[in-house]
């Protein structure tokens, strides 16, 4: 979705958010059980943890060490960016923008930390006016999951009222 402002290449040579300080494993995507489901049976490797009527990756075998700074990588990376397809969360392919709560309102917010981004905001503000945000939305209201808590960090770019 954000091809026209990130390449895929970039983030295949960064592999930034596809990797989890355990500090930051909130941010794992969240689907519903039927991807699951689905995912279980394609990639048998993978592990993932169920909260009632939604899952996300669990990562916890993946640290090597007890250092806090130690980067799990996604079950789906292999070092050559990721192998979801057609199957890739939504909230991976819109990363690194988010939907997140703020109070009353949703929006959407850039991440602080894509240095690939850093130099585009204009662009992604553009991309998320035309035609992006509105879709985010949608997204949203039918899988109101995918909403985290706003961080104070993150910079918003759009933001739905009352919501
Ligand atoms: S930090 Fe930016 S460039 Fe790196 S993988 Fe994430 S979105 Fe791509
Ligand atoms: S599912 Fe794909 S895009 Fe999302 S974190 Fe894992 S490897 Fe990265």
């Amino acid at each position: 979705m954000l091809r026209k402002v990130l390449s895929p290449s970039e983030c295949a040579k960064c592999k930034f958010c596809c990797s989890h300080r355990r500090a930051s494993l909130w941010e794992t995507p969240r689907f519903d059980l039927t991807l699951l489901e689905k995912l279980k049976r394609k990639y048998p490797f993978a592990k993932f943890k169920v909260y009632g009527d939604y899952a996300t990756m669990d990562l916890s075998g993946r640290y090597k060490t007890d250092d806090p700074e130690e980067e799990a990588l996604c079950w789906f990376n292999e070092g050559k960016g990721c192998i979801l397809g057609e199957d890739k969360f939504f909230e991976c392919a819109i990363w690194p923008l988010s939907l997140m709560q703020k109070g009353s309102q949703l929006v959407i917010a850039l991440a602080p930390n894509c240095k690939a981004l850093s130099s585009k905001r204009e662009e992604m503000q553009k991309l998320v006016d035309e035609e992006l945000g509105e879709k985010m939305f949608v997204h949203a209201e039918k899988f109101p999951l995918s909403v985290k808590d706003y961080r104070e960090d993150y910079y918003i770019l759009k933001v739905k009222e009352a919501y």
